[in-house]
């Protein structure tokens, strides 16, 4: 699990880092509000922390561009302004739960899990774009007439893809979130990983061009988002 500390004191993101470190999660630290914005956008972190108060872009700013760029995902707001009105402006820009400061590790890491649980129960069985069907449960994919049971790589890929559909991810985002690899290593698991997805799912009914995981080249894959 990645979380995202959007937090520019040095003091509390040091204690934070740690605690979080040692309960097992990767901690992305951004520690002003622009280079935040641009972390949530990349989209590959499981939670994010966000400060209120930040450099550049204060944290509601952040938390509204994110919301209004489709970024779905989770956000706890940390904040010493810890009054009823500011608190109500984060829920309503969409955020998951909000906790003042100071706080207790523990205390954050209670809500990160039960945030990221109810974030899971709310998430449907069901994965769909493009013509393509993945279930979260059966980890079984659907494209036409064919269904088959994909392998947990395949199925971290492309679900991955598939949560944010039309989204560019490119190799080395993959590489860090399906493999857990935080450097290039020079491979070609990835593209290998989508041909052999790919083939899965393909008969002879269906066109190959038509199969709505895109190669960008020199990018990355997108999953291809439903016709408007
Ligand atoms: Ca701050």
């Amino acid at each position: 699990m990645k979380i995202l500390l959007i937090e520019d004191e040095a003091r509390i993101f040091d204690f934070v880092q740690q605690g979080l470190q040692e309960a097992g999660f990767l901690v992305q630290l951004a520690q002003d509000g622009p280079s935040g914005l641009a972390a949530m956008l990349q989209g590959d972190a499981d939670l994010v922390l966000l400060d209120g108060l930040l450099p550049g872009m204060d944290g509601f700013e952040v938390l509204r561009r994110a919301r209004q760029q489709q970024v779905l995902t989770p956000v706890i707001v940390l904040s010493a302004r810890a009054d009823l009105p500011d608190r109500l402006r984060g829920f309503e820009l969409g955020a998951d739960d909000y906790l003042p400061k100071p706080f207790f590790t523990e205390e954050l890491i209670a809500r990160i899990r039960a945030v990221l649980a109810r974030r899971h129960r709310e998430e449907p069985e069901d994965w769909s774009s493009a013509g393509l069907t993945l279930n979260r449960v059966s980890r079984k994919a659907q494209w036409h007439a064919t269904s088959v049971v994909l392998s947990q790589r395949e199925f971290s890929l492309l679900g991955y893809l598939m949560r944010s559909p039309g989204h560019i991810f490119s190799r080395k985002q993959i590489l860090q979130q399906v493999w857990d690899i935080d450097f290039d290593p020079q491979t070609n698991v990835v593209d290998v990983c989508i041909q052999r997805i790919r083939k899965k799912l393909s008969d002879s009914s269906s066109l190959p061009e038509s199969f709505p995981i895109e190669s960008i080249r020199g990018v990355g894959y997108r999953m291809r988002a439903n016709q408007a």
